[in-house]
């Protein structure tokens, strides 16, 4: 990096050097990969390098690896570890999140200090959970503070929303007899409501409400989400409006497809072997698994299905919490030992079951994928619409529950599998996703068209790629703010 020498003013100034832009990650490769496509899109596109800032929470090999393998205008940083201890064993992982960005404000506001001096700093940007860091920015005299929210216009409403349903909404989400209808969303079921917001003793739940507020002292927020997915709030939340932040959409940035990164791969080979567009591929997203009845379930119902499929195992949860591998996606245990008995015996000629793991983008945009069973995290579902494959909901936590009624009851781009989860059940939204005449070819139909819309969203002129030019004006053109 560049180092710029101070002016009279104690700011600095830095001859030729590119714009440069801090991004604050909180943990959860969900939240890196979406952030880094950012990062790197910035560079490509406006030539804003950037520093991705990461706590120390996730200094795991595969966070390391992703890290090191970004082209040389993505650097990034580790914050130092900050003492949790004294949080309950068990705390919710927002609380953990939440607690970590609160503690590493004077560490950060440290680090943002060195990048003002060493680089052309025009902006800071936070996440979802990495609102509170606004006071770092603010101390080190980094006057632009963008949101950076990595899930949808419907999540981000619901959130802005939040200090208000707090005072007006008595008792649970899950106990409200009316879903909860919000401007232009489609109307969303307590019980679907933010996995977060559904115990209102728990301190996740305040620390939601004190994100909402928070987040209105962002200039702006960046939506990892598209229009034509989300019409109802995109047309809202585009409106300025003094009641919050201007927000642009500037999605789908995905994950690229990484060369290499799957050779060898069994599952890549199985899949070269099956005919087009004749494999759902069945995945919990990074850290997500069923408890043991619903993975038997799951095996029977797809063998029921008479459908090929990829599945990517973990073992169950039922010692624990759904998202108990958030940190680490490997499985604790053997997951096939969970499986039921003879099942990969019964099934090798139609499915295959691999550990943990697969490469989820080279198997999405594999011709023999023809739909994914997706717990609905909002980076999977992105993918699949920008690859064309239609989906099968099977939310677990986060956000989850939310994605999968909008995009079942909205969109239109998903069947849900029901609450019961039985085997006959699954096997009949399997199919029909794949192959039904009625809802499942409205469903590929409508995929089918969100995935040109999302195309050409991100062309030169489309609706994202405009939204980002926006952004990148005001930090480099004098618009809003001032320098840093
Ligand atoms: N992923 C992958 N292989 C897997 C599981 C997940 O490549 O076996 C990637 C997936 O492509 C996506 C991310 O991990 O980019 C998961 O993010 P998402 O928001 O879908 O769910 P989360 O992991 O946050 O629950």
């Amino acid at each position: 990096m560049e180092h710029a020498a101070a002016n009279g003013n104690g700011t600095s100034f830095h001859g030729n050097s590119p714009p440069h832009v801090a991004m604050l990650v909180t943990p959860g490769m969900g939240h890196l990969i979406p952030i880094a496509e950012l990062a790197k899109r910035l560079a490509t596109r406006h030539g804003v390098t950037s520093t991705l800032i990461t706590f120390a929470s996730t200094a795991s090999s595969t966070q390391r690896a992703f890290l090191a393998s970004l082209p040389a205008a993505v650097a990034s940083l580790s914050l130092p570890p900050v003492d949790l201890s004294d949080l309950p064993r068990g705390a919710a992982i927002e609380t953990l999140m939440s607690e970590e960005c609160v503690r590493s404000i004077p560490a950060l506001t440290t680090l943002l200090l060195d990048l003002k001096r060493s680089t052309n700093l025009v902006a800071f940007v936070a996440d979802l959970f990495g609102a509170d860091s606004f006071d770092a920015a603010a101390a080190a005299g980094v006057r632009r503070k963008y949101l950076f929210f990595p899930t949808n216009l419907h999540v981000l409403t619901l959130i802005l929303h939040l200090p208000e349903l707090d005072v007006t909404v008595p008792g649970e989400f899950r106990h409200l007899p009316d879903p909860v209808r919000l401007p232009g969303c489609v109307a969303i079921p307590g019980p679907d409501i933010l996995m977060p917001l559904q115990d209102k003793t728990n301190p996740c739940y305040k620390w939601m409400v004190h994100h909402g507020a928070k987040y209105r002292e962002a200039d702006a927020i960046l939506v990892n989400s598209f229009d034509a997915v989300e019409p109802g709030p995109a047309k809202i939340l585009r409106q300025p409006s003094p009641d919050r932040p201007v927000v642009y959409p500037v999605g789908p940035l995905i994950q690229a497809d990484r060369d290499g990164g799957a050779a060898g791969c069994p599952c890549i080979e199985w899949l070269d072997r099956q005919p087009a567009k004749s494999v759902i591929f069945v995945s919990f997203g990074s850290g997500g698994s069923l408890p043991t009845e619903q993975m038997r379930e799951l095996a029977l119902g797809l063998e029921i299905s008479g459908q090929r499929f990829l599945w990517v195992v973990r073992s169950p949860s039922d010692e624990g919490a759904v998202n108990d591998n958030y940190y680490d996606a490997e499985s604790k245990k053997d997951p096939f030992a969970y499986l039921p008995e003879g099942f990969v015996e019964r099934t090798k000629d139609v499915g295959l079951v691999v550990p943990s793991w697969a490469p989820q983008i080279k198997v999405l945009s594999h011709p023999a994928t023809g739909g994914f069973l997706t717990h609905c995290g909002w980076n999977s579902v992105l993918e699949s619409l920008v690859y064309g494959v239609p989906m099968v909901a099977w939310p677990l936590f986060a956000e989850q529950r939310q994605n999968a009624v909008m995009l079942s009851e909205g969109v239109g781009a998903a069947i849900r599998v029901s609450e019961s989860k039985g085997r006959e059940k699954i096997a009949a939204v399997v199919r029909e996703v794949m192959a039904g005449e009625g809802r499942g070819a409205a469903v590929r139909a409508k995929v089918a068209e969100l995935q040109k819309a999302a195309s050409e969203g991100l062309k030169e002129g489309g609706a994202a790629a405009t939204a980002l030019a926006e952004v990148v004006e005001k930090w480099t053109g004098g618009g809003g703010g001032g320098g840093n």
